[in-house]
């Protein structure tokens, strides 16, 4: 086995990739590529009755959004492949008869009866069922029965291959985050590896892929570290290299206390998958339809339960890649907020490059079927660009470069529009019908000298303005936003508002 750094994410498609999936992908897709190792996608779907239509490809669409490509998987092919466990059941069959070779495991025939009662038992004396060294020996399995008696019912199917768990010995075992983690195999079952329906269960298949696939570093949710005693052993068994494990910290629901679930999103109002997920005919939206960038939420998530050492909060992709170190992870929990996911979808957005924000004002103003002049986009976006939150905002906050407003905020209206609103708006008219170079720098020194010989406050006078402009109190800068309309359209709005207020 090389040395090179060969991680991977291996999601199993019981349902779309939400964004503590998403966290663990990034988290390895990032010490991949610091280290000039390969990020490959595992898809264990081992488990055929949790398959759920349209998982894997929501999986793969939102790592692509996100910009985590990955060097080996099901699209891409590789020479480790293939990389969906379902197509790789001669090799899980072939170890398991290896296991057995070894005397690591055995094959066992209990019924489901057999077992709940033992369980029923065990529960009436206050204890936890286990099967294990401890009680093996009296239930129906290949070390009980004799060969022909096993063969004959290996013969019949409908068997399970246990796991010999070694009798009374600590485990010891190492993860990255926490060192030392020790399991006591007393309290561990003779899990099931395998069933005589030809399936491996998730611990043997994820553990034998982990060592065909050459993979260096496991990197998952803590939610799996109970699972490391076990994997842990089995690496033993068949006198396996280990990889490196860590099991990052589990990311808190946005009050601090308890895991984030999916249910959460719904009850705090935010997204939990990176794109839209449809069920039935309901379709949720993920961060990129709620107007997130990929590299903002990235950019956020990479900060739950890492640091960079330092004050630096904004990162590109390529920066993280380049700042990320195991040794930066926390071991405690990280809580979401989803207010911060915003405020960096803000830092990223004033970030973008110019082209980028105007090609993504032009998609959503064709979506939103709103007429645009090509020419004046430029300047649009970057006149709105300092107060968008999010890429949904991108037609509302640019609506009145392109239309007159559909109504008039009723408080401004109110606060402005007393008995001589209209004369003053109709000198205002007068005052812009004669700025002849009607760009900002002018319109303002026109509005100056009006407002000084005319009397009429400079402040009310902007008001005004920008209400009958906008239809509100606020917006962008109001000189370029006039210079933008155009003349026309300013005396035109003012007109309107006239209409609107007489
Ligand atoms: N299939 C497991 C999951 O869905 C993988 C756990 C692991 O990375 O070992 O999360």
């Amino acid at each position: 086995m090389s040395n090179k750094v060969r991680v991977r994410f291996a999601p199993s498609p019981t349902g779309p990739l939400h964004i503590g999936g998403l966290r663990t992908a990034l988290f390895n897709y990032l010490f991949a590529k610091k280290n000039k190792g390969d990020f490959i996608l595992r898809i264990e779907d081992t488990d055929q009755a949790r398959y759920v239509e349209g998982s894997e490809k929501h999986i793969l669409e939102s790592l692509s959004w996100c910009g985590l490509n990955i060097d080996e998987g099901p699209t891409r092919g590789g020479e480790l492949g293939p990389y969906k466990q379902s197509e790789r059941k001669k090799l899980y069959k072939d170890q398991i008869d290896r296991l057995m070779a070894l005397d690591k495991a055995y094959v066992a025939f209990d019924s489901k009866e057999d077992l709940d009662n033992a369980r029923h038992n065990s529960e009436k004396n206050g204890e936890t069922f286990i099967y294990n060294a401890l009680n093996r020996q009296n239930f129906k399995n290949s070390l009980t029965l004799n060969k022909e008696e096993t063969a004959k019912l290996i013969k019949k199917g409908g068997y399970v291959v246990r796991f010999k768990t070694p009798a009374e010995r600590d485990v010891i075992c190492y993860d990255v985050l926490r060192g030392k983690v020790v399991f006591s195999s007393s309290l561990m079952d003779d899990k099931v590896l395998y069933k005589s329906d030809g399936n491996p269960t998730y611990h043997f298949a994820n553990v034998v892929d982990d060592f065909h696939m050459n993979i260096s570093h496991v990197i998952r949710g803590e939610e799996w570290l109970p699972s490391l005693g076990l994997h842990w052993l089995l690496y033993e068994a068949f006198e396996w290299r280990k990889p490196k494990f860590v099991h990052l910290p589990l990311i808190l629901k946005p009050v601090g206390k308890g895991k984030l679930s999916k249910r959460d999103g719904e009850k705090f109002g935010f997204p939990v998958f990176p794109i839209k997920w449809s069920l039935d005919n309901q379709i949720i939206d993920g961060y990129k339809e709620a107007g997130f960038l990929p590299g903002a939420l990235v950019n956020f998530l990479s900060l739950l339960g890492w640091n960079p050492g330092n004050e630096k909060e904004f990162f590109t992709l390529e920066q993280l890649i380049n700042a990320f170190s195991l040794k930066n992870l926390n071991n405690s929990g990280a809580r979401f907020d989803h207010e911060k996911n915003i405020w960096f979808n803000q830092q990223h957005i004033q970030g973008l490059k110019k082209e980028k924000l105007v090609e993504l004002l032009k998609t959503s103003l064709e979506e939103n079927r709103i007429n645009f002049d090509p020419d004046n986009l430029a300047t649009i976006a970057e006149l709105i660009r300092p107060r968008l939150n999010l890429l949904t905002e991108l037609t509302s906050s640019s609506f009145y470069f392109f239309n007159k407003p559909k109504s008039y905020n009723v408080k401004a209206v109110k606060k402005l529009c007393g008995s001589n609103a209209t004369s003053e708006l109709l000198k205002l008219s007068c005052c812009f019908l004669e700025t002849n170079v009607f760009k900002a720098k002018e319109i303002k020194i026109s509005l100056e000298h009006f407002t000084k010989t005319s009397g009429l406050n400079f402040g009310k006078a902007l008001g005004l303005v920008r209400l009958a402009v906008v239809g509100k109190l606020s917006g962008a800068d109001l000189f370029m936003t006039l210079e933008v309309i155009g003349k026309n359209s300013a005396i035109k709005r003012i007109e309107a508002l006239v209409s609107h207020i007489k």
